[in-house]
Protein backbone atom coordinates (compact mmCIF):
# COMPACT_ATOMS: atom_id res chain seq x y z
CA UNK A 1 0.00 0.00 0.00
CA UNK A 2 2.32 2.38 1.08
CA UNK A 3 4.75 1.77 -1.63
CA UNK A 4 1.99 2.29 -3.89
CA UNK A 5 1.00 5.43 -2.59
CA UNK A 6 5.11 6.65 -3.64
CA UNK A 7 4.76 5.07 -7.02
CA UNK A 8 1.58 6.87 -7.77
CA UNK A 9 2.29 10.31 -5.70
CA UNK A 10 -0.96 9.76 -4.28
CA UNK A 11 -1.88 11.60 -1.34
CA UNK A 12 -4.50 10.08 1.48
CA UNK A 13 -7.14 12.39 0.19
CA UNK A 14 -9.51 9.77 -1.86
CA UNK A 15 -9.23 10.33 -5.17
CA UNK A 16 -12.94 11.50 -6.85
CA UNK A 17 -14.35 8.38 -7.95
CA UNK A 18 -14.47 9.27 -11.92
CA UNK A 19 -11.05 9.81 -11.53
CA UNK A 20 -9.87 7.26 -9.96
CA UNK A 21 -11.68 4.99 -12.47
CA UNK A 22 -10.28 6.42 -15.47
CA UNK A 23 -6.56 7.23 -14.18
CA UNK A 24 -5.88 4.28 -11.20
CA UNK A 25 -3.19 2.20 -11.63
CA UNK A 26 -1.64 3.65 -14.67
CA UNK A 27 1.90 4.73 -14.88
CA UNK A 28 2.47 5.65 -18.48
CA UNK A 29 6.26 6.93 -17.74
CA UNK A 30 7.15 3.10 -16.91
CA UNK A 31 5.89 1.26 -20.36
CA UNK A 32 7.54 3.91 -22.98
CA UNK A 33 4.32 6.25 -22.42
CA UNK A 34 1.78 3.83 -23.47
CA UNK A 35 -1.39 5.13 -21.70
CA UNK A 36 -2.23 1.30 -20.81
CA UNK A 37 -0.62 -1.21 -18.60
CA UNK A 38 0.71 -3.83 -20.91
CA UNK A 39 -0.94 -7.49 -20.94
CA UNK A 40 1.52 -9.52 -19.48
CA UNK A 41 0.92 -13.08 -19.94
CA UNK A 42 3.61 -14.99 -17.89
CA UNK A 43 4.69 -18.13 -15.92
CA UNK A 44 8.20 -18.17 -15.57
CA UNK A 45 10.47 -14.79 -14.61
CA UNK A 46 14.12 -15.34 -15.36
CA UNK A 47 16.67 -14.14 -12.13
CA UNK A 48 19.86 -12.84 -12.71
CA UNK A 49 21.73 -15.05 -10.11
CA UNK A 50 21.24 -17.62 -7.47
CA UNK A 51 21.62 -14.79 -4.51
CA UNK A 52 18.16 -13.29 -6.87
CA UNK A 53 16.51 -16.30 -6.99
CA UNK A 54 17.07 -17.46 -3.65
CA UNK A 55 15.57 -13.75 -2.52
CA UNK A 56 12.73 -13.94 -4.64
CA UNK A 57 10.64 -13.61 -1.71
CA UNK A 58 11.22 -9.68 -1.51
CA UNK A 59 11.12 -9.71 -5.73
CA UNK A 60 8.33 -7.57 -7.64
CA UNK A 61 8.28 -10.65 -9.84
CA UNK A 62 9.70 -14.04 -9.39
CA UNK A 63 6.18 -15.93 -10.87
CA UNK A 64 3.14 -14.99 -12.73
CA UNK A 65 1.27 -17.13 -10.23
CA UNK A 66 1.39 -14.19 -8.07
CA UNK A 67 2.42 -10.72 -9.51
CA UNK A 68 2.93 -9.60 -13.35
CA UNK A 69 2.21 -5.52 -14.30
CA UNK A 70 -1.01 -6.76 -15.51
CA UNK A 71 -1.88 -8.16 -11.78
CA UNK A 72 -0.49 -5.27 -10.17
CA UNK A 73 -2.34 -2.55 -12.46
CA UNK A 74 -5.93 -4.06 -11.62
CA UNK A 75 -4.97 -4.39 -8.34
CA UNK A 76 -3.54 -1.02 -7.34
CA UNK A 77 -6.84 1.07 -8.71
CA UNK A 78 -9.25 -1.65 -7.19
CA UNK A 79 -7.48 -1.22 -3.73
CA UNK A 80 -7.57 2.14 -4.14
CA UNK A 81 -11.48 2.42 -4.91
CA UNK A 82 -12.24 -0.08 -2.03
CA UNK A 83 -9.94 1.91 0.52
CA UNK A 84 -8.32 -1.64 1.46
CA UNK A 85 -5.35 -2.68 2.60
CA UNK A 86 -5.09 -5.27 -0.64
CA UNK A 87 -6.81 -7.08 -3.28
CA UNK A 88 -6.23 -10.66 -4.94
CA UNK A 89 -7.93 -11.55 -8.01
CA UNK A 90 -9.87 -14.62 -8.93
CA UNK A 91 -11.62 -16.47 -11.81
CA UNK A 92 -14.72 -15.92 -11.27
CA UNK A 93 -17.24 -14.05 -8.74
CA UNK A 94 -18.22 -17.56 -7.06
CA UNK A 95 -14.25 -17.88 -6.63
CA UNK A 96 -14.03 -14.76 -4.44
CA UNK A 97 -16.86 -15.72 -2.08
CA UNK A 98 -15.23 -19.74 -1.85
CA UNK A 99 -11.56 -17.82 -1.23
CA UNK A 100 -13.08 -14.85 0.87
CA UNK A 101 -15.04 -18.03 3.56
CA UNK A 102 -11.80 -19.73 3.60
CA UNK A 103 -9.58 -17.14 4.55
CA UNK A 104 -11.53 -16.57 7.35
CA UNK A 105 -12.48 -19.95 8.42
CA UNK A 106 -10.97 -22.83 10.10
CA UNK A 107 -11.91 -26.82 10.75
CA UNK A 108 -14.73 -26.91 13.12
CA UNK A 109 -15.76 -22.85 12.92
CA UNK A 110 -19.19 -21.77 11.94
CA UNK A 111 -20.20 -18.96 9.61
CA UNK A 112 -23.39 -17.29 9.35
CA UNK A 113 -25.21 -16.75 6.12
CA UNK A 114 -27.96 -14.65 5.32
CA UNK A 115 -31.16 -16.53 3.82
CA UNK A 116 -31.03 -14.74 0.86
CA UNK A 117 -27.85 -15.17 -0.24
CA UNK A 118 -26.51 -15.99 -3.59
CA UNK A 119 -27.73 -19.87 -5.05
CA UNK A 120 -24.16 -20.96 -5.40
CA UNK A 121 -23.03 -19.39 -2.32
CA UNK A 122 -25.64 -21.80 -0.28
CA UNK A 123 -24.52 -24.65 -2.55
CA UNK A 124 -20.87 -24.38 -1.84
CA UNK A 125 -21.45 -24.02 2.33
CA UNK A 126 -23.70 -26.94 2.50
CA UNK A 127 -21.69 -29.31 0.49
CA UNK A 128 -17.95 -28.43 0.25
CA UNK A 129 -17.39 -26.42 3.75
CA UNK A 130 -19.33 -29.21 5.15
CA UNK A 131 -17.38 -32.07 4.24
CA UNK A 132 -14.60 -29.90 5.18
CA UNK A 133 -16.31 -29.87 8.73
CA UNK A 134 -17.35 -25.85 8.87
CA UNK A 135 -20.64 -25.58 9.71
CA UNK A 136 -22.89 -23.09 8.15
CA UNK A 137 -26.20 -21.60 9.39
CA UNK A 138 -28.87 -19.58 7.98
CA UNK A 139 -29.91 -16.24 9.50
CA UNK A 140 -32.70 -13.64 8.37
CA UNK A 141 -31.20 -10.40 7.36
CA UNK A 142 -34.28 -9.12 7.80
CA UNK A 143 -34.64 -9.99 11.68
CA UNK A 144 -31.19 -9.14 13.13
CA UNK A 145 -32.16 -11.30 16.15
CA UNK A 146 -31.63 -14.54 14.27
CA UNK A 147 -28.30 -13.16 13.87
CA UNK A 148 -27.98 -12.47 17.44
CA UNK A 149 -28.35 -15.95 18.23
CA UNK A 150 -26.44 -17.43 15.79
CA UNK A 151 -23.67 -15.25 17.58
CA UNK A 152 -24.16 -16.40 20.95
CA UNK A 153 -23.78 -19.97 19.76
CA UNK A 154 -20.59 -19.24 18.87
CA UNK A 155 -19.98 -18.23 15.13
CA UNK A 156 -16.47 -17.07 14.14
CA UNK A 157 -18.08 -15.14 11.00
CA UNK A 158 -20.63 -13.39 9.23
CA UNK A 159 -21.35 -13.31 5.37
CA UNK A 160 -23.24 -10.36 4.25
CA UNK A 161 -25.36 -10.10 0.81
CA UNK A 162 -26.74 -6.55 0.25
CA UNK A 163 -28.88 -6.25 -1.17
CA UNK A 164 -30.43 -10.12 -1.82
CA UNK A 165 -30.02 -12.27 -4.79
CA UNK A 166 -33.16 -12.49 -6.19
CA UNK A 167 -35.80 -10.81 -3.87
CA UNK A 168 -33.60 -7.50 -3.11
CA UNK A 169 -34.02 -6.91 0.60
CA UNK A 170 -31.59 -3.94 2.35
CA UNK A 171 -30.18 -4.88 5.40
CA UNK A 172 -29.21 -3.15 8.51
CA UNK A 173 -25.65 -2.75 7.36
CA UNK A 174 -24.62 -0.72 10.45
CA UNK A 175 -26.51 -3.05 12.98
CA UNK A 176 -24.95 -6.00 11.26
CA UNK A 177 -21.94 -5.25 11.53
CA UNK A 178 -21.59 -3.94 15.21
CA UNK A 179 -23.27 -7.16 15.86
CA UNK A 180 -20.82 -9.55 14.56
CA UNK A 181 -17.90 -6.73 15.64
CA UNK A 182 -19.29 -7.27 19.46
CA UNK A 183 -18.90 -11.17 19.04
CA UNK A 184 -15.61 -10.84 17.45
CA UNK A 185 -16.09 -12.13 14.00
CA UNK A 186 -14.84 -11.63 10.44
CA UNK A 187 -17.01 -9.79 8.52
CA UNK A 188 -17.35 -10.46 4.83
CA UNK A 189 -20.05 -9.05 2.39
CA UNK A 190 -20.40 -9.47 -1.27
CA UNK A 191 -20.80 -5.96 -2.72
CA UNK A 192 -21.37 -6.93 -6.24
CA UNK A 193 -24.55 -5.11 -6.94
CA UNK A 194 -23.63 -2.18 -5.60
CA UNK A 195 -19.72 -2.13 -6.26
CA UNK A 196 -17.31 -0.28 -4.40
CA UNK A 197 -18.78 2.84 -6.41
CA UNK A 198 -22.20 2.86 -4.60
CA UNK A 199 -20.98 1.57 -0.94
CA UNK A 200 -17.51 0.63 0.69
CA UNK A 201 -17.43 -1.97 2.87
CA UNK A 202 -13.79 -1.76 3.92
CA UNK A 203 -14.45 1.73 4.63
CA UNK A 204 -17.66 1.08 6.28
CA UNK A 205 -15.97 -1.65 8.98
CA UNK A 206 -16.38 -5.50 6.68
CA UNK A 207 -13.03 -7.12 6.76
CA UNK A 208 -13.55 -8.48 3.08
CA UNK A 209 -15.06 -6.93 0.56
CA UNK A 210 -15.99 -9.60 -2.78
CA UNK A 211 -16.99 -8.43 -5.86
CA UNK A 212 -18.20 -10.58 -8.66
CA UNK A 213 -15.87 -8.98 -11.70
CA UNK A 214 -17.40 -10.79 -13.82
CA UNK A 215 -20.77 -7.97 -13.30
CA UNK A 216 -20.34 -4.14 -13.66
CA UNK A 217 -16.33 -4.18 -14.19
CA UNK A 218 -16.22 -6.52 -17.00
CA UNK A 219 -19.31 -4.94 -18.07
CA UNK A 220 -19.32 -6.27 -21.43
CA UNK A 221 -20.71 -10.18 -20.85
CA UNK A 222 -17.40 -11.50 -22.22
CA UNK A 223 -15.04 -11.89 -18.42
CA UNK A 224 -15.17 -14.22 -15.65
CA UNK A 225 -13.14 -12.67 -12.89
CA UNK A 226 -13.56 -12.25 -8.97
CA UNK A 227 -11.78 -10.25 -6.35
CA UNK A 228 -11.65 -10.24 -2.83
CA UNK A 229 -10.00 -6.61 -0.93
CA UNK A 230 -9.09 -7.07 2.55
CA UNK A 231 -8.71 -4.42 5.76
CA UNK A 232 -5.49 -4.54 7.45
CA UNK A 233 -6.78 -7.23 10.08
CA UNK A 234 -8.03 -9.78 7.20
CA UNK A 235 -5.04 -8.90 4.48
CA UNK A 236 -2.31 -10.97 5.78
CA UNK A 237 -4.62 -14.44 5.89
CA UNK A 238 -6.62 -13.17 2.54
CA UNK A 239 -3.28 -12.73 0.72
CA UNK A 240 -1.49 -16.66 2.43
CA UNK A 241 -4.90 -18.39 1.47
CA UNK A 242 -5.15 -16.98 -1.76
CA UNK A 243 -1.25 -17.90 -2.83
CA UNK A 244 -1.42 -21.46 -0.87
CA UNK A 245 -4.75 -22.41 -2.94
CA UNK A 246 -3.01 -21.26 -6.82
CA UNK A 247 -5.87 -19.39 -7.86
CA UNK A 248 -5.07 -16.03 -9.80
CA UNK A 249 -7.47 -14.67 -12.66
CA UNK A 250 -5.94 -15.18 -15.93
CA UNK A 251 -4.27 -12.13 -17.48
CA UNK A 252 -7.08 -11.94 -20.55
CA UNK A 253 -9.34 -11.71 -17.72
CA UNK A 254 -7.56 -9.13 -16.00
CA UNK A 255 -6.81 -6.73 -18.79
CA UNK A 256 -10.56 -6.85 -19.69
CA UNK A 257 -11.47 -5.96 -16.57
CA UNK A 258 -9.00 -2.97 -16.41
CA UNK A 259 -10.68 -1.85 -19.83
CA UNK A 260 -14.15 -2.34 -18.47
CA UNK A 261 -13.25 -0.69 -14.90
CA UNK A 262 -12.21 2.59 -17.24
CA UNK A 263 -16.12 3.35 -17.81
CA UNK A 264 -18.05 1.59 -15.26
CA UNK A 265 -18.63 4.76 -13.59
CA UNK A 266 -20.34 6.28 -16.85
CA UNK A 267 -22.13 3.09 -17.10
CA UNK A 268 -23.59 2.28 -14.04
CA UNK A 269 -24.76 5.82 -13.68
CA UNK A 270 -26.62 5.74 -16.95
CA UNK A 271 -27.79 2.03 -15.60
CA UNK A 272 -29.24 3.38 -12.73
CA UNK A 273 -31.21 6.20 -14.39
CA UNK A 274 -32.68 3.67 -17.14
CA UNK A 275 -33.60 1.56 -14.50
CA UNK A 276 -35.62 3.55 -11.98
CA UNK A 277 -37.66 4.52 -14.99
CA UNK A 278 -38.54 0.85 -16.06
CA UNK A 279 -39.09 0.48 -12.35
CA UNK A 280 -41.09 3.29 -12.19
CA UNK A 281 -42.86 2.55 -15.41
CA UNK A 282 -43.33 -1.01 -14.07
CA UNK A 283 -45.14 -0.22 -10.77
CA UNK A 284 -48.03 1.41 -12.51
CA UNK A 285 -49.02 -1.99 -14.49
CA UNK A 286 -51.78 -3.95 -13.56
CA UNK A 287 -49.81 -7.42 -13.57
CA UNK A 288 -47.17 -6.02 -11.27
CA UNK A 289 -47.90 -6.94 -7.94
CA UNK A 290 -44.89 -5.65 -5.96
CA UNK A 291 -41.38 -3.81 -7.24
CA UNK A 292 -38.11 -4.96 -5.31
CA UNK A 293 -36.13 -2.43 -6.24
CA UNK A 294 -34.07 -0.83 -3.14
CA UNK A 295 -35.11 2.52 -4.21
CA UNK A 296 -38.40 1.71 -4.77
CA UNK A 297 -41.01 2.05 -1.02
CA UNK A 298 -42.27 -1.14 -1.69
CA UNK A 299 -38.73 -2.95 -1.26
CA UNK A 300 -38.03 -4.34 1.92
CA UNK A 301 -35.34 -2.56 3.80
CA UNK A 302 -36.05 0.66 1.64
CA UNK A 303 -35.28 2.92 4.83
CA UNK A 304 -31.93 0.60 4.97
CA UNK A 305 -31.26 1.29 1.05
CA UNK A 306 -31.13 5.40 2.19
CA UNK A 307 -29.05 4.94 4.91
CA UNK A 308 -26.62 2.86 3.44
CA UNK A 309 -26.49 3.44 -0.48
CA UNK A 310 -28.77 6.27 -1.91
CA UNK A 311 -27.99 4.90 -5.21
CA UNK A 312 -28.76 2.10 -6.88
CA UNK A 313 -27.77 0.43 -9.26
CA UNK A 314 -29.63 -2.04 -12.67
CA UNK A 315 -31.06 -5.10 -11.33
CA UNK A 316 -34.20 -5.44 -9.25
CA UNK A 317 -36.87 -7.68 -9.60
CA UNK A 318 -40.89 -7.77 -9.39
CA UNK A 319 -43.72 -10.19 -8.69
CA UNK A 320 -45.83 -10.27 -11.01
CA UNK A 321 -49.65 -10.09 -10.09
CA UNK A 322 -50.02 -14.01 -11.63
CA UNK A 323 -49.24 -17.48 -12.23
CA UNK A 324 -45.68 -19.41 -12.76
CA UNK A 325 -47.43 -20.02 -16.21
CA UNK A 326 -48.09 -16.55 -16.61
CA UNK A 327 -44.49 -15.24 -15.66
CA UNK A 328 -43.27 -18.17 -18.14
CA UNK A 329 -45.47 -16.22 -20.76
CA UNK A 330 -44.37 -12.97 -19.85
CA UNK A 331 -41.12 -14.28 -20.13
CA UNK A 332 -41.08 -16.27 -23.59
CA UNK A 333 -42.60 -12.91 -25.25
CA UNK A 334 -39.65 -10.64 -24.61
CA UNK A 335 -38.12 -10.04 -27.88
CA UNK A 336 -35.44 -7.17 -26.95
CA UNK A 337 -34.73 -8.64 -23.24
CA UNK A 338 -33.28 -11.39 -23.20
CA UNK A 339 -33.47 -15.05 -20.70
CA UNK A 340 -30.20 -15.89 -19.52
CA UNK A 341 -27.96 -15.58 -16.63
CA UNK A 342 -25.47 -13.04 -15.21
CA UNK A 343 -26.20 -9.34 -14.99
CA UNK A 344 -23.76 -6.27 -15.01
CA UNK A 345 -23.07 -6.47 -19.38
CA UNK A 346 -24.83 -3.96 -21.90
CA UNK A 347 -27.78 -6.01 -22.85
CA UNK A 348 -31.14 -6.03 -20.93
CA UNK A 349 -31.41 -9.58 -19.38
CA UNK A 350 -34.94 -11.18 -17.55
CA UNK A 351 -34.83 -14.31 -15.60
CA UNK A 352 -37.18 -16.40 -13.41
CA UNK A 353 -36.35 -16.47 -9.66
CA UNK A 354 -36.46 -19.78 -8.48
CA UNK A 355 -36.98 -19.21 -4.70
CA UNK A 356 -38.01 -22.19 -3.21
CA UNK A 357 -35.56 -24.25 -3.27
CA UNK A 358 -33.18 -21.64 -2.19
CA UNK A 359 -34.50 -19.98 1.18
CA UNK A 360 -34.26 -22.79 4.56
CA UNK A 361 -35.07 -19.85 7.29
CA UNK A 362 -37.78 -17.66 5.77
CA UNK A 363 -40.52 -18.71 3.15
CA UNK A 364 -41.48 -16.77 0.27
CA UNK A 365 -45.17 -16.58 -0.26
CA UNK A 366 -45.64 -14.33 -2.91
CA UNK A 367 -46.23 -14.69 -6.62
CA UNK A 368 -43.33 -15.50 -9.06
CA UNK A 369 -40.72 -13.09 -9.01
CA UNK A 370 -38.79 -12.34 -12.87
CA UNK A 371 -35.72 -10.32 -11.96
CA UNK A 372 -34.56 -8.00 -14.99
CA UNK A 373 -31.23 -6.32 -15.72
CA UNK A 374 -31.67 -3.20 -17.40
CA UNK A 375 -28.89 -2.33 -19.97
CA UNK A 376 -28.32 -0.04 -22.43
CA UNK A 377 -30.40 0.00 -25.12
CA UNK A 378 -33.27 3.06 -25.34
CA UNK A 379 -35.07 2.87 -22.96
CA UNK A 380 -38.25 3.48 -24.67
CA UNK A 381 -37.60 0.44 -26.70
CA UNK A 382 -37.32 -1.54 -23.07
CA UNK A 383 -40.38 -0.61 -21.59
CA UNK A 384 -42.07 -1.12 -25.13
CA UNK A 385 -40.33 -4.73 -24.98
CA UNK A 386 -41.92 -5.34 -21.21
CA UNK A 387 -45.41 -3.36 -21.70
CA UNK A 388 -45.90 -6.16 -25.20
CA UNK A 389 -44.75 -9.10 -22.93
CA UNK A 390 -47.20 -7.91 -20.16
CA UNK A 391 -49.84 -7.53 -23.01
CA UNK A 392 -49.09 -11.02 -23.75
CA UNK A 393 -50.46 -12.35 -20.93
CA UNK A 394 -53.57 -11.54 -21.06
CA UNK A 395 -53.99 -12.54 -24.63
C1 LIG B 1 -22.87 -13.42 -10.36
C2 LIG B 1 -22.66 -13.32 -8.92
C3 LIG B 1 -21.63 -14.00 -8.30
C4 LIG B 1 -20.73 -14.96 -9.04
O1 LIG B 1 -20.02 -14.40 -10.10
P1 LIG B 1 -19.49 -15.35 -11.28
O2 LIG B 1 -18.38 -14.57 -11.86
O3 LIG B 1 -20.63 -15.56 -12.20
O4 LIG B 1 -19.01 -16.61 -10.64
C5 LIG B 1 -21.46 -13.84 -6.94
N1 LIG B 1 -22.28 -13.05 -6.24
C6 LIG B 1 -23.28 -12.37 -6.81
C7 LIG B 1 -24.14 -11.50 -5.97
C8 LIG B 1 -23.51 -12.48 -8.17
O5 LIG B 1 -24.53 -11.83 -8.73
Amino acid sequence: MSENKARTGMSNTPRKAATLVTHGGRHPKEFHGFINPPLVRASTVLFNDVDEMKGRRESRYAYGLMNTPTIEAFNEVWTELEEAAGTVLVPSGLAAVTVAILSALSAGEEILVPDNVYGPTRRFCNQTLKRWGMRTSYYDPMDLETLKSGLEGGANAVFVEAPGSLTFEVPDLGATLELAKAAGAVTMIDNTWATPLLYKPIAEGFDLSIQAGTKYVGGHADVLIGSISASERMWPKLSATHANLGVQAGPDEIYLAMRGLRTMKLRMDQHEGQTLEVAKWLANQPKVARLLHPAMESCPGHDNWKRYFGRSSGLFAFELAGTEDEAATFLNALRLFGLGFSWGGFESLATLAELRETRSVTTWQAGPVIRLQIGLEAVEDQIADLEQALAAIAA
